[in-house]
């Protein structure tokens, strides 16, 4: 079988969709392939227990009216349909640490940020003053951010030369402050001597903006794309993973996926890992130097999860996820953990569905996993679709960590393991697997601040009609990734066109 297309799209995590989106709404006809049993990468659910898990969403900034991620899903048509929750206005977010009974809150709004965290630490108000003025100014830097043109990646060194944790304690000498402004680094895999500032200032300030969870799941997102892809013509397809691409006469025309099937087109997008997708392209159609540079590129770190459905009524619904950490001074670290230390710090977040009331059915717990960890048992794959054990050791392997994250969460929670029905845990292995990387890492490649270059990763590639997208490029995170598709996009459609179809459709929105 072979189909022909303008856009083929390889991968449909958020990436692969958005791009597809709006390449469709282009009038291009596009077809989506995905390996996985379900669309929707990271943004997949699983059930257990009759309960829906989120894989990789726990909550999303920017989605009040008129905020960057709500123009941007207004533009693809799908704000109307998705079903939120606003999480608490006053500590969305609250960062606490071992012997410590306070809860330092993250409260939507700046203002009202800033007088939440005023009331914790009432000296330092100029200190969280200058710290809150410091990551608007970083955003503004990023012309997308806003909907505004511009260049999409910026090119002055000093923002790419703020180093994390040494601009946030430069607004104060508390030591508790400075944990509790850096304490949501999980939601980065930051690290202190690499991540730059503004990797933290993209990801927290459209959380303090606006901090929603997804009702019933985050999968919702790509449901609701997919749908949109298939009214405007276009087509999708799972169990469909790519393995070759085919050259004639020296242009990529098309892809073949395991099943033997074939795929033509005009361009293509991958949403497949770029290290992977080089693989699979064939290294020799890209400059050495290339190849080098972007396989050299350290991967974030994995992580472990619990899914742990909650016995009926047992369990307060949390309107807030939980950022822990055993020890202040350790708020950069975490990944650096021993086996006695482990887990040195979590999130946890919960599930919320539309009879959610006072108590909660789900909560996910997650902490830093290095793959190293799991390497025993790297030889071995197991998704939906290509089923295999992994074996005793792992599974022994994987009961022992629960225990100790469990033991762990007692601490905060007390009553936590009388309320769990069941728990099931995904490793390093899991999010290799599903989401095909090298080591299952959670957010893409690392920004690192002593080689800002090294990371930098264009939607062009060496082959003129290959496109990258997804969470490599530019940022990750259901913002960083939307923008990373309207970047691609703008590659093949024009950027200042596209810009302003959306901000057009968009404003219209806001007037009308
Ligand atoms: C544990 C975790 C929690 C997170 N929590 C949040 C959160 O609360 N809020 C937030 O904003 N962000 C969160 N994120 C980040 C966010 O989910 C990701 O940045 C985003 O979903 C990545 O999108 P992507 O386009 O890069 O695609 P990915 O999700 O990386 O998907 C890539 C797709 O390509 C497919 N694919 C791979 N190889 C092939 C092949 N050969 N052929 C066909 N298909 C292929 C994969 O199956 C997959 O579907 C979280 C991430 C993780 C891991």
């Amino acid at each position: 079988m072979s189909e022909r297309f303008d856009v083929i799209v390889m991968g449909s995590g958020l990436g692969g969709l958005v791009s597809a989106v709006l390449l469709a709404k282009e009038g291009r006809h596009v077809c989506v392939l995905e390996k996985n049993q379900q669309f929707g990468g990271n943004l997949q659910n699983f059930s257990r227990n009759k309960t829906i898990f989120d894989t990789g969403v726990h909550y999303i900034g920017g989605l009040s009216q008129g905020q960057n991620l709500y123009r941007y899903f207004d533009y693809l048509g799908i704000m109307d349909e998705l079903s939120l929750k606003q999480m608490n206005k006053d500590g969305f977010d609250v960062v606490t640490f071992d012997d410590d009974p306070m809860e330092y809150p993250y409260a939507q709004g700046y203002e009202n940020f800033v007088t939440s965290l005023v009331e914790k630490f009432p000296e330092e108000e100029d200190g969280i003053r200058g710290f809150c003025n410091s990551m608007r100014e970083m955003c503004s830097n990023f012309p997308l951010y806003d909907l505004r043109t511009g260049k999409p990646y910026f090119e002055d060194a000093e923002v790419f030369g703020k180093q994390v944790k040494e601009h946030i304690n430069s607004f104060t000498t508390n030591e508790k402050l400075r944990a509790v402004l850096g304490g949501t680094n999980l939601l980065y895999a930051g690290d202190d001597t690499r991540t730059p500032f503004y990797v933290h200032a993209l990801s927290v300030n459209s959380y303090i903006e606006s901090a929603y969870r997804c009702v019933n799941g985050g999968s919702q997102i790509s449901k609701i794309l997919l749908k949109k892809l298939r009214e405007l013509g276009s087509v999708a397809y799972k169990r469909s993973e790519v393995t070759d691409f085919i050259y004639t006469d020296g242009k990529l025309t098309g892809v073949k996926t395991i099943e033997g099937n074939t795929f033509e087109a005009d361009i293509f997008i991958s949403n497949i890992d770029p290290k992977r997708t080089i693989e699979i392209a064939g290294a020799e159609h890209f400059r050495k130097a290339y190849v080098n540079r972007i396989s050299s590129i350290p991967d974030t770190c994995s992580a472990f999860s619990l899914y742990v459905v909650l016995k009926p009524d047992s369990f307060p619904y949390l309107n807030k996820n939980y950022y822990h950490f055993k020890d202040a001074t350790r708020v950069w670290k975490a990944q650096e953990y021993t086996q006695e230390s482990w887990p040195e710090s979590y999130m946890v977040s919960m599930g919320v569905n539309k009879n959610t009331k006072v108590y909660g059915d789900t909560l996910t717990a997650m902490t830093y996993m290095r793959y190293e960890e799991v390497e025993p048992w790297e030889k071995t794959f197991n998704t939906v679709v290509r089923k295999n054990e992994r074996g005793q050791t792992y599974e022994a392997f994987k009961a022992e960590k629960t225990e100790i994250f469990i033991t762990e969460l007692e601490k905060k929670f007390p009553t936590i393991r009388e309320c769990i029905e069941a728990v099931y845990t995904s490793t390093p292995l899991s999010y290799r697997d599903y989401i095909g990387n090298d080591r299952g890492c959670m957010y893409g490649y690392e920004k690192d601040i002593q080689n800002p270059l090294r990371s930098f990763i264009s939607p062009r590639t060496k082959i003129d009609n290959l496109f990258f997208t997804g969470q490599s490029l530019n940022m990750h995170g259901i913002l960083g990734v939307t923008i990373s598709a309207v970047i691609t996009c703008s590659e093949i459609l024009g950027g200042a066109y596209l810009l302003r179809k959306i901000q057009q459709a968009t404003s219209e929105e806001i007037i009308g």
